[in-house]
């Protein structure tokens, strides 16, 4: 699967791209929406990534000159905060979907995910390790059946677990993998969101499925 990245921002092209690159992903990034329409138009590429505020020529154009001629690939624009009238232009233009920034890295790949899956390929959407059982695109959570109202964060680090049932990750893995490009490395905040998430997951007389192995990370239990 070729995806096609379009976006000025080195930090966040880097970080999308080795991502998804880890994710087994071939990725093209350019800069500028010259560029990025000359090659969204070649039909190289099985999906798009697409920044809005380009050099060169601004995202939402690249867009509806690809549209002329591809209704198909799937888009999905990266939007700035603010630019709430963007995206909703963006989505009129043709876009499938769009994520604002800052955006935890799970959350890009479950949408690449549900955009790239083709009809009869079965759903990727869902993960379930134990009796936690988790839906990507609905973005609901449930242990031995009950729901579990997780936030945003809380959601993509159960997700970023529930991705590598049985592995030892450690915190900087998960600041990496949950957190992104912006997090500040010096703050505990994985050791604090791991507590939050304990507390919501917990059942009474059950084992607590997030183990911690002291000074080198966490490990979700796919024994239970
Ligand atoms: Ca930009």
């Amino acid at each position: 699967m070729r995806i096609l990245v379009v976006e000025d921002e080195r930090a966040i092209a880097d970080f999308i791209s080795r991502g998804l690159e880890a994710e087994g992903y071939a990725v093209t990034c350019v800069e500028d929406g010259i560029d990025g329409e000359t090659l969204a138009r070649t039909g190289r590429f099985d999906l798009i990534l697409l920044d809005i505020m380009l050099p060169g020529r601004d995202g939402l154009e690249v867009l509806s000159n690809l549209r002329r001629e591809d209704g198909d690939t799937p888009v999905i624009l990266l939007t700035a905060k603010g630019e709430v009238e963007d995206r909703v232009a963006g989505l009129d233009t043709g876009a499938n979907d769009y994520i604002p920034k800052p955006f935890a890295f799970e959350e890009l790949v479950a949408r690449v995910r549900a955009h790239l899956r083709r009809p009869g390929q079965g759903t990727a959407t869902e993960l379930e390790v134990g009796d936690l059982k988790m839906d990507l695109l609905r973005r609901q959570v449930s242990r031995a059946g009950k729901e579990i109202l997780l936030s945003a964060r809380e959601f993509d680090l159960l997700a970023y677990l529930m991705r590598h049932p049985g592995q030892v990750l450690s915190r900087e893995q998960l600041l990496n993998g949950v957190w992104g490009y912006d997090h500040d490395p010096g703050t505990n905040i994985v050791g604090v969101y791991i507590a939050y998430l304990r507390r919501k997951l917990a059942i009474d007389g059950e084992i607590d499925p997030i183990e911690t192995l002291r000074s080198v990370g966490y490990r979700l239990r796919d024994d239970r």
